[in-house]
């Protein structure tokens, strides 16, 4: 008997104070349903919006087991494509159809990819700090931990907090996240001077730079940094300026990392293809879940560009198990970000919501361990939702206010 989709649903939930999005698809098979995440953190009810008005309708009824085709209906369906609200809505139904498939063929998602060729999932792991010393100790705090990969930044992504107007800003400046990009550069070369000073060369880092500068300015950064061994500089430049990428592969010997804004094939297609990028890392449900983020990784192994997908605080257990079981299975897997998911003896900093409430929500979660995360062998993703947990931790509307990064004239700035 064939398995068909009998309801699709979504549960928001926010345990940690950040709000994720969970599609639960219902079939009418007695206790065989899929979890996928759909987190879109700051348009969250657009996205359940899209599942359970549009995505519900059209799904219902169908073979839950033919996913490539009810992708494929899902992209197409609305004429406009691509989107981010869209892409993260059909993510859910996606990661939850594979869920499905894996419950049942009795396998972890990372069979059905091929198997394992990787026993563990090495991570990199964010420090930050006010300045050098305070850095060098989380480093150092993590490296008891068994990371050998770390991601470093001082205070955030540089710049004043939001609400913060510095000195040399113009009257009547608006509010938000200022950066002084001269500034940036100059602190961010001394960070890193700083940090192989004090701790060596064992450990391999990185630095995200958000998007945050002129294209012209990262080359220079690039350049400086360039003594210091990083691992990869992560999105250098902001996703309409990607052409160059080309000057600073000319100009640096520097690895580059970019991709967590994609949304489109079109973004990435080239920078593959001609090599521009050594990793891509795109955030898997922003490009509409675990078929697309699939067929990228067998799309870079040809060209010899390894993955790094996004692994940040704003994506639910499932989408990290998601990363976990595609990363098992591909060849020319890198690193793999891991910020969202501690266990309930690590100290996490910022947190906002209770610690270990994550874990109470999503049993199930990916293990971490000495610098390795791995997979549970449980049928499918593998992680649970447990919807009267999720029920205690109500996700809010409020207006974003981390992503109004702004240059010292007060002009906005991509975040
Ligand atoms: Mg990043």
């Amino acid at each position: 008997m064939s398995v068909k989709i009998e309801k699709i649903r979504v549960i928001c939930t926010a345990p940690e104070g950040i709000n994720l999005v969970v599609v639960k698809v219902e079939t009418n098979q007695p206790g065989l349903y899929g979890l996928g995440c759909a987190t879109f953190a700051y348009r969250h009810m657009a996205v359940k919006h899209v599942v359970e008005e549009y995505l519900n309708p059209l799904l219902v009824g169908r073979d839950a087991e033919e996913i490539e085709e009810l992708w494929q209906l899902m992209h197409q369906n609305a004429y406009w494509r691509n989107g981010p609200i869209e892409n993260n809505a059909i993510s859910g139904v996606d990661m939850a159809l594979w869920d499905i498939k894996g419950k049942m063929a009795g396998m972890p998602l990372y069979q059905l990819f091929g198997g394992k060729c990787r026993a563990g999932i090495p991570v990199y792991r964010h420090a930050d700090g006010r300045d050098l010393a305070e850095l060098c100790e989380n480093i150092q705090r993590f490296q008891e931990m068994g990371i050998r990969n770390i991601r470093c930044q001082c205070g955030g992504y540089g710049g004043e907090s939001y609400g913060t107007l510095p000195q040399g800003t113009p009257r009547g400046a608006n509010p938000g996240v200022y950066l002084d990009s001269r500034k940036y550069i100059r602190d961010t070369v001394k960070l890193f001077e700083g940090i192989r000073n004090k701790i060596g060369h064992e450990m391999n880092l990185v630095h995200d730079v958000h998007e945050r500068i002129a294209p012209a300015e990262v080359i220079r950064l690039a350049k400086e940094l360039e003594p210091f061994d990083l691992f990869f500089l992560e999105d250098p430049v902001n996703i309409e300026q990607t052409e160059w990428l080309r000057r600073l592969r000319q100009q640096s010997s520097i690895p580059i990392a970019e991709g967590e804004l994609f949304n489109n094939p079109k973004e990435w297609k080239s920078l593959i293809a001609e090599q521009l990028i050594d990793y891509i890392r795109v955030h898997i449900s922003q490009i509409g879940g675990i078929t697309p983020a699939r067929k990228l990784a067998i799309f870079a192994e040809q060209f010899g560009v390894k993955t790094a997908w996004h692994g940040p605080g704003d994506m639910s257990p499932l989408a990290h198990a998601a990363n976990i079981h595609i990363d098992l299975a591909a060849p020319n897997f890198g690193v793999q970000e891991w910020s969202g998911i501690e266990p309930p003896n690590v100290v996490i900093q910022d947190l906002k919501g209770p610690h270990g409430a994550l874990l109470e929500v999503f049993p199930g979660l990916p293990e971490f361990e000495d610098g390795y995360v791995y997979a549970n062998e449980k049928p499918g993703l593998g992680v649970e939702l447990d919807e009267k947990e999720a029920a205690k931790y109500p996700c809010e509307n409020t207006v974003t206010v981390w992503t109004q990064t702004r240059r010292m004239d007060g002009a906005l700035q991509t975040p």
